[in-house]
């Protein structure tokens, strides 16, 4: 498989040149050349899935160096599972991407492209810089799976005083080769400041520079792997295809549904749950996109105003609505709301983001929808304690692995939201 831009304006890629372009240089996504024709007809009830990766990504590492690692990335990824729950409401489910190491779907990304890196790091002299720019959840997915890892340092962005107490502070625990900037800016700040360091050539020579975010095939391409796994089970069932409803900020998880879909996989509708940041859901309806700057929502990884994959989006779908494509936007207030009745109308504990899928199906519901739909769970409640406790009326207590990176130290060095002053911290040493 080789890869080209969404603007059309460089030659085609490998998987492993895109890994290190991150954007396309014409300022473009890398996108697949063509479509793979999936046809994997589900297997035994419990494949796992590491197997199931082996299967769905290999058209897409096809002819590529890491073609022949693909079982071994797929088994040190994917070491947690996304179980597919029914709730209480008929031909209704969760997918729960939450089990990883940083209780956020992130890590199922995170880990594939630093297992990808991992490899290809031997054969790099010079040390990578791994840049992201995270509203939240990407930076500290990123920074577990990069912990350690030799001839690797990561460098995070992050919105200061706009993520959860719990997120900055696991963001701050790792040190060693992992350095949280805490920027004094939105979301939208630090992903522009990345950008700006990924189209400075001059940069790039003195400091080798990698990308984390989502709009790196290495974070995309494993998403499709879970999907895969929940529409399969279904498929199983005999039932109906399965229709998702997907937290949205920055669309790669969204995206990796459709491109997963696009590939042959038994998936149904896709409904997009934004947060108050409605620009999706504008575009939608109106087919303007009017980028602006992110508002701070409770739902925060979702707080984005300028979403990187609507890109891929438009090139897979130039007409969402004919695509099975809709939007939902969901304030605060609502997402209050069905964080507070979670528990007694579905049996479950929801956090913010989920919350937003949660009333975006409830909707279709409303509307005389019947058919099966799944709400996609992108992270662990008590990720979010501050505002789930005091809505539940109870403690939601850590998983293990939340718990241990809260007990560590953490730190975060402090920097403007200016390009220079980036450009300056990652020539300093
Ligand atoms: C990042 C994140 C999202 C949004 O995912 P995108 O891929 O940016 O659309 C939703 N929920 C949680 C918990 C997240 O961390």
């Amino acid at each position: 498989m080789r890869y080209v831009s969404t603007r059309g304006g460089v030659p085609p890629a490998g998987l492993t040149a895109a890994l290190y372009a991150g954007p396309a240089p014409d300022g473009g996504l890398y996108v697949p050349e063509q479509l793979p024709r999936l046809e994997l007809a589900a297997r035994a009830e419990d494949e796992a899935l590491p197997a199931l990766a082996g299967r769905v990504l290999a058209p897409f590492a096809e002819g590529d160096p890491l073609a022949a690692e693909l079982d071994s990335l797929a088994a040190e990824a994917f070491t947690f599972a996304a179980p597919l729950r029914p709730l209480r409401e008929r031909d209704t489910f969760v997918l729960e991407l939450f089990h990883g190491p940083t209780a956020a779907f992130k890590d199922f990304g995170a880990r594939f492209l630093a297992a990808c890196f991992r490899r290809l790091a031997h054969a790099s002299p010079a040390r990578l810089t791994v840049l992201v720019a995270t509203s939240g959840d990407t930076g500290s997915a990123v920074g577990a799976a990069f912990h350690g890892m030799r001839g690797v340092r990561v460098v995070i962005l992050y919105p200061d005083g706009r993520v959860s107490p719990r997120q900055a502070h696991q963001l701050g625990c790792f040190g060693d080769n992992v350095h949280a900037l805490a920027v004094q800016g939105t979301f939208d700040d630090c992903q522009r400041l990345a950008r700006r360091a990924f189209a400075d050539l001059a940069l790039r020579e003195s400091v080798p520079l990698v990308s984390a975010n989502s709009i790196s095939l290495g974070r995309l391409l494993p998403q499709m792997v879970y999907y895969a796994h929940a529409a399969l089970a279904q498929q199983r069932t005999g039932g109906a295809p399965l229709n998702f409803s997907i937290p949205t900020g920055n669309l790669g998880n969204a995206f990796a549904c459709l491109l997963a879909r696009a590939s042959g996989l038994p998936i149904g509708d896709v409904l997009l749950a934004t947060n108050a940041n409605d620009v999706i859901r504008e575009f939608f309806e109106s087919g303007e996109y009017r980028p602006r700057p992110g508002r701070a929502t409770l739902a925060n990884a979702m707080d984005v105003g300028e979403p990187g994959n609507l890109e891929r989006l438009r090139w897979l779908h130039p007409e969402p609505a004919r695509a099975g494509l809709s939007a939902e936007s969901v304030d605060d207030d609502t997402i209050r709301a069905r964080i507070r009745d979670g528990e007694r109308r579905h049996g479950e504990t929801f956090d913010p983001h989920t919350a937003c899928a949660v009333e975006a199906l409830e909707r279709r519901r409303r509307a005389g929808d019947a058919r099966p739909w799944c709400v996609v769970a992108t992270a662990y409640p008590a990720k979010f304690d501050s505002i789930v406790e005091p809505l539940v009326g109870h403690a939601v207590p850590a998983p293990p692995g939340l718990a241990a990176m809260l007990a560590r130290a953490a730190s975060s060095e402090r920097l403007e939201a200016d390009f220079d002053a980036l450009r300056a911290w990652l020539l300093r040493d």
